[in-house]
């Protein structure tokens, strides 16, 4: 089947009934576009597609290599162990995609009995068809599994969470300089009946994040800021006057606060244009994890790195279990698990561009690989 064959961006269900609430309501925020065209529940991408691996739109590391999930499957048990080995401890995935890492990481749990015994998986995702896809994949291994469509619905204990690429696909707001004012950065309808960015009227001082308040902006500047993150970092934070918490979070993004519009669609492994397809192709934006850490810390939570991947993966001993994978493989094997481990270290490929952060209650130990440095 042809590119070609797809329904056209104006027939697609979604963008139908997102012009028709522009058409009632008048111009919404870029982030209401995006919540609407990653999340909704009817006619959302997440909702209506299966977009991770080589026949969808985009790959993602749990895809490329069982080290990625096996890695960090060990590291929250490192990290338990460093809360005192808890039982029971609750092990979150946000947004698990497929469910490949969370089975690579049960595989390798297996190892270590006395975590098995303590564990329960939570798995964080708001699509019932992804959820669908997530069930079939931990079938029938070790470890039971709950899911949740927010951390706040989770009960209370002690919590290691680890999220891969879930930032970025959280809705952005995008504010717009002009002059000695910030807009709400808003999609409309032109004449042609084709979505168009537009602005909306100048925002208060008080309905400012302070990174707007602090920065020098020049004229058409673009903030970008994530109200979901301030949701996620108040939910967990909540949670550790309680109990040990950490988490793991690995996205692309930026090291500093800056200026730029970041949103981005991907369709069919190539890029596309984020206004068109509503809901049929991947949109992102780039994770500010200066933002991240600066929210975190706010919330009396300690924060390590980020990290590149790539650094990461190779401190938690990338290359052990590549040669142990190596030394049993046959030859076309082989040549999968060495592009895979590249792929996921390698600072050209994915090794720089995406980075880890790690929090945690305060108290705690440095969680690996920070200790160590
Ligand atoms: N972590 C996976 C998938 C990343 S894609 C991987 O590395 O392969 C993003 C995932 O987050 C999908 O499973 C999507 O359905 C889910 N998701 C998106 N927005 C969400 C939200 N607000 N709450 C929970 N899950 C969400």
């Amino acid at each position: 089947m042809s590119a070609q064959l797809k329904p056209r961006a104006e027939t697609a269900p979604l963008a139908a009934r997102l012009k028709a609430r522009i058409a009632r309501e008048g111009r919404i925020s870029v982030a209401a576009y995006m919540d609407a065209c990653v999340a909704d529940p009817d006619v959302g991408y997440y909702a209506t597609r299966h977009p991770i691996g080589a026949q969808g739109d985009f790959i993602t590391a749990p895809e490329i290599s069982q080290i990625f999930g096996e890695l960090l499957g060990l590291w929250a048990v490192a990290v338990w162990q460093s809360m005192g080995a808890p039982k029971p401890v609750v092990v979150a995935e946000l947004g698990p995609g497929r469910g490949t890492l969370m089975a690579d990481a049960r595989r390798a749990w297996r190892s270590v009995p006395q975590f098995l015994e303590a564990v329960t998986v939570a798995l964080i995702e708001t699509s019932s068809s992804m959820r669908d896809v997530q069930q079939e994949a931990l079938r029938g291994a070790p470890a039971p599994v709950q899911w949740f469509d927010r951390v706040e619905d989770m009960p209370q204990g002690p919590l290691i969470v680890i999220a891969n690429e879930f930032l970025d696909a959280l809705p952005v707001r995008q504010l717009v300089r002009r002059g000695v004012h910030w807009h709400e950065r808003c999609v409309a309808v032109d004449r042609h009946d084709a979505f168009v960015f537009t602005e909306g009227d100048a925002l208060q001082a008080e309905d400012l994040p302070e990174a707007a308040l602090a920065l020098d902006a020049p004229d058409g500047a673009i903030l970008e800021i994530r109200p979901g993150v301030e949701r996620l970092m108040s939910a967990l934070a909540a949670r550790t006057s309680e109990a040990p918490l950490a988490a793991l979070f690995i996205d692309y993004g930026h090291d500093e606060t800056g200026f730029g519009d970041t949103l981005q669609a991907v369709r069919n492994h190539a890029y596309a244009d984020p206004l068109a397809a509503s809901g049929e192709a991947d949109l992102t934006a780039h994770v500010d994890f200066a933002a991240l850490k600066r929210n975190a810390k706010t919330r009396g939570l300690d924060v390590y790195g980020p990290m590149p991947q790539g650094a990461l993966l190779l401190k938690l001993g990338l290359e052990a279990r590549r040669d142990r994978l190596l030394a049993g493989a046959t030859p076309a094997q082989r040549d999968s698990i060495l592009s895979g481990a590249a792929r996921l270290t390698d600072p050209r490929q994915m090794g720089a561009l995406f980075k880890a952060l790690v929090l945690t209650s305060d108290g705690l130990a440095p969680p690996p690989p920070f200790g160590d440095i």
